[in-house]
């Protein structure tokens, strides 16, 4: 087990970070930013230390790939409303940061990575750390994850060329999909919400996230 209270210098940037990057922006989901204090990101990006793990940008986290900006992790999740009971999707596990902070604040979290170097290293790591809550699969995410649907949250932490349609498909009543989308350089934060048959859309500003691989994301390279 790591000693996640124990280490007193990691709290205290997590304080400062709460303090100046997430607190004066738009975050004032209570819930949200109290899992930021909680969840222990320098655990999730190796190599990087602890004053660097708190910094106000994205981290490396090894196969091409990184942890969004603290700022953008607490966004998405704000735009999701949870209240504690809900069944969440994640695409895109990378270091498990995201799916970290969401099983703090939702019931079950489902997570979905392509890369199973990522997927595997990840999963060890939420055992060490007793997050029992989160389910994690090797696989294309674009397709969801049907077994466990319909989500009351669906985010995406990779950039889309549009929403793919099996994640709408998987969205249950009043669910949120938070999902980024646009060109392979910059994206806009989009949150769909289901109501009935018809579907709510809203965009949260721009954002720029490593690309979304698969069946209804971006064509792999080569
Ligand atoms: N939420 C992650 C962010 C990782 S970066 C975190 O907190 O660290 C985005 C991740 O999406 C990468 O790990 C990448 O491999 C993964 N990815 C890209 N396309 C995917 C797809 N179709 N299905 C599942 N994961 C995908």
């Amino acid at each position: 087990m790591y000693r996640v209270d124990g280490d007193q210098e990691a709290a205290r940037l997590r304080e400062e970070m709460v303090a100046r990057q997430l607190a004066p922006r738009r975050i004032r989901d209570r819930r949200v930013l109290a899992a930021f204090r909680e969840v222990p990101r320098h655990l999730f990006a190796p190599g990087a230390g602890p004053r660097e793990a708190y910094a106000d940008h994205p981290l490396p986290i090894g196969e091409g790939q990184t942890i969004s900006q603290p700022y953008m992790v607490a966004l998405m999740t704000q735009c999701l409303e949870l209240a504690g009971g809900e069944k969440v999707l994640e695409i895109g596990t990378g270091s498990g940061y995201q799916a970290a902070i969401l099983s703090r604040l939702a019931a079950r979290v489902y997570t979905v990575e392509r890369i199973a170097s990522l997927a595997e290293r990840t999963g060890d790591l939420f055992r060490r750390l007793g997050y029992e809550n989160i389910s994690i699969r090797v696989g294309d995410g674009t397709r969801g994850w049907p077994e466990f649907s319909p989500y009351d949250g669906i985010i995406v932490t990779a950039g889309s060329p549009g929403v793919p349609p099996p994640l709408v498909e998987q969205l249950g009543e009043g669910g949120k999909l938070v999902i980024p989308s646009g060109s392979g350089y910059s994206q806009r934060l989009l949150v769909l919400e289901r109501r009935g048959e018809k579907i709510i859309e809203r965009d949260e500003g721009g954002c720029v996230f490593v690309p979304l691989i698969g069946e209804y994301g971006w064509k792999e390279q080569g």
